[in-house]
């Protein structure tokens, strides 16, 4: 042994230096032109990759019209998104498709701000198929996800505390209304775009 072999040492190293500075190279702010479907998902409706994706890559932007501090507070939209403290977005629009994208707390995307606009990044490479999603945050998360995350996280923990503690129909039934209700007044991943 012995570092008889130091030229393939430096040589490796070098490789990876290049490889690391390859993959950290500057996140671009243009949606790539992915095929992306609005599809059946779990929890009603999500945005489906049909063509790979690799990581890093930015997938779409988020869109909307800006809304006022008094147009926010009268929305009952589901998918305000909330850039900065003085500004949010109404997702709503149609044109928007980005406004599919489920959560997950185990998210294969994440939102990134950029000049006052909300980008959606691939966290890893997407296979074709595969449905997007990213964490929207955790106060969106507490409050109106917790007791209905359909990702795979948080049906395991769920099914692990029925088989051990058994929560009630009632109890299951009331946490649903509680979160309908406070659907009303959702700002999305106000959070997780803060990060
Ligand atoms: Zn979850």
């Amino acid at each position: 042994m012995g570092f008889s072999d130091g030229t393939t040492l430096s040589k490796s190293f070098a490789l990876n230096t290049f490889q690391n500075g390859a993959t950290m190279a500057r996140k671009s702010y243009i949606p790539g032109d992915f095929d992306l479907r609005v599809g059946r998902s779990k929890t009603g409706l999500g945005l489906y990759a049909e063509s790979e994706i690799p990581k890093g890559a930015c997938v779409i932007e988020y869109v909307g019209p800006e809304l006022t501090k008094e147009q926010e507070e009268k929305s009952n939209s589901k998918y305000l998104f909330e850039v900065h403290s003085r500004k949010t977005i109404d997702g709503t629009v149609r044109w928007n498709k980005a406004r599919y994208i489920n959560h997950s707390c185990r998210a294969n995307c994440e939102p990134n701000i950029h000049k006052g606009r909300v980008f959606i990044h691939a966290l890893r490479k997407i296979k074709p198929g595969e449905e997007l999603n990213y964490d929207y945050g955790k106060n969106y998360f507490n409050e109106y996800l917790k007791d209905i995350c359909a990702c795979p996280k948080c049906e395991a923990k769920r099914a692990a505390a029925k088989s051990g503690k058994k929560p009630t129909a009632t109890k299951v039934a009331q946490n649903k209304a509680k979160a309908a209700k406070k659907k009303k007044t959702a700002k999305k991943a106000g959070a997780a775009a803060r990060k």
